[in-house]
């Protein structure tokens, strides 16, 4: 029994200045220009919370793909930003995030209209973190260092050398990215990228296209030379697709699903561009007997039903010792029925829609394949119907490892529970059972002891006692299927640099 059905949704009012500025077709940015496709198509864009269309956006494909490589080509080889100092490049970037601050208002509003996401969470996470990307990235504009590296050359006895490293821009980088957190994906893409010294084409999400295209305008605002940056509004088969394999893009940087990164790595082989890839996650969420309930409550609900469930690294498999069981994940349970749903522009919304009428369906599917093979819904369980895109939290036990539910990323806000008895290797097995790998979650009251599990479990990410914690100067990324490649902290610097070594003879 879904108890959400009958509740009727509260409608929100788009405050008017944002629904004036999407009242005409919204340009993609090339060479520092706002421009209609070279098709003149342009497509619709929805709020999720009621299917209603908000905005039309120009349709990027190969034609207008292929005008801002050339542009990038040009700006990364010549003109201001290939001769700036890194000082220089490092305060624009800066200043990329200072901007970002003083429109967050704005920002959310667009992210909550367009992804459907509660504003405040977008406020809080979204936008700040985005700001907080530019401002961590641009530091490192100063400090690409190289090494003096001693060599003994042996084939050259008697001769010497000085040798050295220098790291260089990688060049014109084609980024494609998701729906889910669409400023902050763009932001995780791009501040490194320009703090390399590469140049950019970026493929946004043909969901959620708004708050990247509003990020553009603050990007010119902020002094970044023309043609650096350039977005592309467009679907996946045709923009994203010519973008993976245009052969003057040197580096293709893709965040999304694992099957399209199958794609992308297919599309990038022909020319050996670099990949890196941030894909799907079925993350382990694991309760130890000896854990705080309380704490394990609040963190396995905020660990799956966060987004709506739409993150890569959601804890949809939550492993809880038998001591346990009953309370964490009825606990749960209770926790996801009290979370309001609605608009993402409503003030007390706590879980908007999902962001489209295909994942709306998608995960319905799954709710129903779950049901199928037997597992059994303690919350929610199905799609509240009407013109939104919404469904209730639900949590789902008396599941079995082979069950799809269990197996597949769903990527919505349905949780499967299971009990274990003992913290032994068969956990650990369990837990590491599936293709993907990007992060998981320990919870228990002797850090060591999950530390211990944290050791042995194959993500990119554990978090103990915690969940969801993100910052700029951690890397994120996965194992397995997850992807290629870290993004954020240092490391991601690495998927935007080369490393040429030079050597003198001196004597
Ligand atoms: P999701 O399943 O989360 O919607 P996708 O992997 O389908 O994620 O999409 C992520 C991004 O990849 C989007 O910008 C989408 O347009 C793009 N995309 C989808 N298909 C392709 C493709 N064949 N080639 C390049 N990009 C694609």
């Amino acid at each position: 029994m879904n108890i959400r059905a009958n509740i009727p949704m509260p409608t929100a009012v788009v405050p008017p200045a944002i629904r004036e500025g999407l009242s005409t077709a919204r340009p993609m940015l090339i060479d520092g220009k706002w421009v209609a496709a070279q098709s003149g198509k342009t497509f619709e864009v929805f709020d999720p919370a009621t299917g209603e269309t908000i905005a039309h956006v120009a349709e990027g494909d190969k034609a207008d793909v292929d005008l801002a490589v050339k542009a990038a080509r040009r700006a990364f080889e010549a003109g201001p930003w290939a001769q700036m100092t890194p000082s220089e490049r490092g305060r624009i970037i800066h200043c990329i995030g200072d901007l970002i601050l003083d429109n967050i208002d704005e920002l959310a509003t667009i992210e909550a209209l367009d992804n459907g996401k509660p504003k405040a969470v977008a406020k809080a996470a979204d936008v700040t973190l985005s700001a907080d990307m530019f401002h961590y990235m641009s530091g490192w504009a100063t400090k690409l260092e190289g090494k003096h590296i001693p060599i003994s050359a042996l084939t050259a006895p008697g001769a010497e050398f000085v040798s050295m490293t220098r790291m260089e821009p990688i060049g014109v980088v084609g980024q494609i990215i998701p729906w889910n957190f669409p400023l902050l994906m763009a932001a995780w893409k791009l501040a490194p990228a320009l703090t390399t010294g590469c140049t950019v084409v970026l493929k946004v999400a043909e969901e959620t296209p708004l708050s990247a295209l509003r990020l553009g305008e603050l990007i010119l605002e902020a002094g970044v030379p023309a043609g650096v940056v350039n977005i592309i509004p467009g679907f996946g088969e045709t923009a994203g697709a010519a973008l993976a394999e245009h052969p003057n893009v040197d580096k293709v940087a893709f965040t999304g699903s694992t099957e399209v990164g199958r794609l992308i790595v297919h599309a990038a082989s022909r020319d050996l561009k670099k990949v890196s890839l941030e894909l799907g996650g079925k993350s382990p969420n694991i309760v130890l007997g000896d854990a705080d309930p309380e704490l394990a409550i609040a963190g396995a609900t905020a660990a799956i039903f966060f987004n709506h469930g739409q993150c890569c690294n959601a804890g949809s498999r939550l492993f809880v010792q038998r001591n346990l069981f009953d309370k964490v994940v009825e606990g749960v349970a209770a926790e996801a029925d009290k979370i309001k749903l609605g608009p993402g522009l409503t003030e007390d919304t706590e879980m908007g829609p999902q962001v489209s009428r295909v994942q709306y369906d998608r995960v319905t599917g799954y709710l129903a394949s779950g049901t199928e093979e037997g597992a059994r819904a303690i919350c929610g369980g199905e799609g509240l119907g009407g013109s939104g895109y919404f469904v209730a939290p639900t949590v789902l036990v008396d599941t079995k490892p082979e069950m799809k539910v269990v197996r597949e990323e769903i990527f919505g806000p349905v949780l499967v529970a299971s009990r274990f008895d003992e913290v032994d290797d068969a956990l650990v097995a369990e837990a590491n059972n599936t293709i993907y790998d990007l992060a998981a979650g320990v919870w228990s009251g002797d850090s060591a002891r999950a530390l211990r599990i944290a050791n042995r479990l194959r993500a990119g990410t554990v978090w103990i006692n915690c969940y969801h914690v993100f910052d700029a100067a951690l890397p994120f990324g996965g194992y397995k299927q997850s992807g290629w490649g870290r993004e954020m902290g240092q490391a991601v610097l690495s998927n935007y640099l080369e490393t040429k070594a030079i050597t003198t003879r001196i004597g």
